[in-house]
């Protein structure tokens, strides 16, 4: 019997960004002992990279800004493809979200009248990003973990220990869920400095692991970002929905080749930055998509205007959702109209005052002047498209954040649905809050509503042990494999063949590599200890990203249009037929089914929040029949 540590709790969240210390308050405030597990150092989850800001309806910068404008911009931007209750709770929730963190001790930026201010950014009618200069994020992480730390001196008031109701585990990653029968019983890991093995026992599990880009040569994702709690989910039997929605956001850095998929924040845009291409023509006024028209500024004069003036001008169409952004850069390099090192040219230089670009943009400044020599006060930057989110997800009930799986609950980029087939920016801070507490309070309803514990067998235990043994000493013949060789291999496959255009040949090439690539997983061999050994730890995070990488590709070749984040070169039109088909990826014997189902009918009262000629340009006649503007 493999030696393991164990500890029990009531929850155990699998997470430390926003969304998994967002659910570690809400379960603690209910009384519950919450461990916190992280794969990275405490601090450091990927949501401290979020730079833009957090989507909140405050009405600020505009007082005509309210839930139903941000509803309406969510569900354009996931083209009406998005779970509606989430979007709704999304867009209802965000503002008091943002004002609770406030009571926290977070310092947003102000505007001159002392209100939290809030910038422009993609697809959002008015500014509606809380922001922290561009560290927005760092804000968010620091303010929850002072959070808890409060909670820890409540809890070692009352009890002389700090760690009575909230434990942090970091540095230690979760490898396989464990169940009684069909219940959740908890989660194994291993901790990645000393390579001993933990298990925690709980009835209730939240996974808040974020994303999934690093299976993508260029991303702005960092090392962390292997779709743990996607194949986590799978593996225990939960579904993934919109799996085929992939964002590639339109600007990254492409120069130096080290730093090449860096993100540069959409609120260089947000502040005035316009693209460019090579021949210093402002394009992206050819490239506002008919379901968008009139909705654009159709020139730079008006485009410029509106920065000053929101009301008697349109935005402009540099601030178009990601995902049309990203094509139009596309097409811009391919015709041969792109920059020096395979980009276009953003151009914050000629927009803002030198001070003014430090002042609001300091990460970014810092960024380019460090990584690339470029001074972004003077000169323009290059950048182009890099794969930055996943929309698909863990499918989840909307309100408790449940997945299908008893005791199991997902939070945070991990969940899927709620930003249909393209998320706006700003949208996932603000989906963090919201879902991260609700996930938080379904866990507590769920574990008080128990009348049982359900317990993690030994067995199960063991086979967790020997799975993650097996890369020192695997059992199968054949050549050993290096897990860097696949890890690259994988990469550029996703990247070259399942990447921001898709053609059915190619995915299919696609899924025959990822094949070949599981079958020379058993051949896998790690060199040394169990004591820090990236290595192996590289070798555990490949079958997660193989499996959700067969879930992206399965699900993009089955989705025969180009809608939000999937864009088909051989099927280039958005298809009404596909609007309400949901792809849901389940795990069969050694890899994944993609099967279709049904969107539930968005309610009435939503639906009536847009205008017929809109919603004709998403749904299909017989789904409109009960519209009223029908009956007029
Ligand atoms: P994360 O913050 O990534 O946290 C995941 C946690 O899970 C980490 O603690 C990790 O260690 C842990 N974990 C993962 N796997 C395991 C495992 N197996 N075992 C144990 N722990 C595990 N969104 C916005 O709304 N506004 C922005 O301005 C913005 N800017 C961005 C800038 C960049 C550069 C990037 C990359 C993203 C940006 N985003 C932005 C998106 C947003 O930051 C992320 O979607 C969001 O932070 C994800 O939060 P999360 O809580 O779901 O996961």
């Amino acid at each position: 019997m493999t030696e393991v540590e164990r500890h029990r709790y009531d929850v155990v969240v699998i997470g430390a960004g926003g969304a998994g210390l967002r659910a570690v308050i809400e379960a603690r405030e209910r009384g519950l002992r919450v461990a916190v597990v992280c794969k990275s150092l405490f601090g450091k989850a990927h949501t401290v990279m979020a730079e833009g800001g957090c989507a909140a309806s405050m009405g600020n910068a505009n007082p005509n800004d309210n839930w139903q404008v941000h509803f309406r911009d969510t569900m354009r931007g996931g083209k009406f493809l998005n779970n509606w209750r989430m979007a709704e709770l999304h867009a209802k929730e965000a503002p008091d979200r943002v004002w609770e963190l406030e009571t926290y001790g977070a310092l947003f930026d102000r505007t001159a009248d002392g209100r939290i201010s809030q910038r422009n950014f993609g697809g959002h009618t008015y500014p509606r990003l809380a922001h922290v200069g561009d560290r927005t994020g760092l804000e968010l992480i620091r303010t929850m973990q002072q959070k808890i730390v409060s909670l820890q001196q409540e809890d070692f008031a009352a009890s002389g220990d700090h760690e009575a109701r909230i434990k942090v585990f970091a540095e230690c990653t979760v490898t396989e869920l464990l169940k009684d029968g069909d219940r959740i019983a908890g989660a194994f890991g291993y901790h990645r400095e000393t390579g001993r093995f933990a298990l925690f026992e709980a009835p209730a599990v939240v996974l808040a692991t974020g994303g999934i880009g690093k299976s993508f040569k260029v991303t702005s994702n960092s090392w962390e970002y292997t779709g743990d709690g996607h194949a986590l989910a799978l593996r225990a039997g939960a579904r993934l929905v919109n799996m085929e929605f992939v964002q590639f956001h339109p600007t990254g850095m492409v120069w130096p080749p080290s730093v090449k998929g860096i993100l540069v924040t959409e609120g260089v845009r947000g502040d005035g930055g316009v693209l460019k291409n090579s021949d210093g023509e402002r394009f992206m006024f050819g490239y506002v998509p008919d379901v968008f028209k009139g909705q654009y500024a159709e020139s730079t004069e008006e485009a410029d205007r509106w920065y000053t003036d929101q009301e008697a001008n349109r935005r402009t169409p540099d601030l178009l959702p990601r995902d049309e952004v990203a094509r139009a850069i596309n097409t811009e390099v391919k015709e041969g109209r792109g920059s020096p090192h395979g980009g276009v040219f953003l151009d914050i230089a000629s927009r803002l005052p030198a001070e003014e670009v430090r002042r609001r943009l300091p990460s970014m400044y810092h960024q380019f002047k460090e990584l690339a020599d470029v001074d972004i006060t003077a000169e323009p930057m290059e950048v182009g498209p890099t794969c930055h989110y996943v929309m698909g997800g863990i499918e989840v009930d909307p309100d408790t954040a449940a997945a299908s799986v008893p005791g199991l609950f997902a939070a945070g980029e991990c969940s899927g649905g709620m930003h249909g087939s393209n998320r706006l920016g700003g949208n996932s801070l603000s989906d963090l809050l919201v879902f991260g507490r609700r996930a938080g309070l379904g866990a507590a309803d769920y574990v008080e509503g128990l009348t049982d514990r359900p317990t993690a067998a030994q067995a199960a235990v063991d086979a967790a042990a020997a799975t993650a043994l097996a890369p020192f000493d695997p059992e199968v013949g054949g050549a050993p494999e290096n897990p860097y060789a696949i890890q690259n291999e994988l990469q550029q496959a996703m990247n070259d063949l399942v990447g921001i255009i898709r053609r059915a040949e190619e995915m299919q090439q696609a899924l025959d590599t990822l094949d070949r690539l599981k079958a020379r997983l058993p051949n896998l061999v790690v060199e040394g200890h169990r004591q820090f050994n990236p290595g192996w730890h590289l070798a555990l995070d490949l079958r997660n990203m193989l499996l959700v990488s067969e879930c992206v590709a399965r699900a993009a070749l089955t989705r025969t249009e180009s809608r939000g984040g999937h864009t088909r070169d051989d099927h280039p039109v958005m298809d009404s037929q596909w609007r309400n088909t949901l792809l849901v990826c389940t795990a069969t014997d050694g890899g994944v089914s993609v099967e279709r189902a049904e969107q539930v009918p968005m309610r009435p009262d939503l639906l009536e929040l847009f205008e017929l000629p809109e919603l004709e340009k998403y749904y299909t006649d017989g789904e409109l029949t009960g519209h009223p503007g029908r009956a007029e």
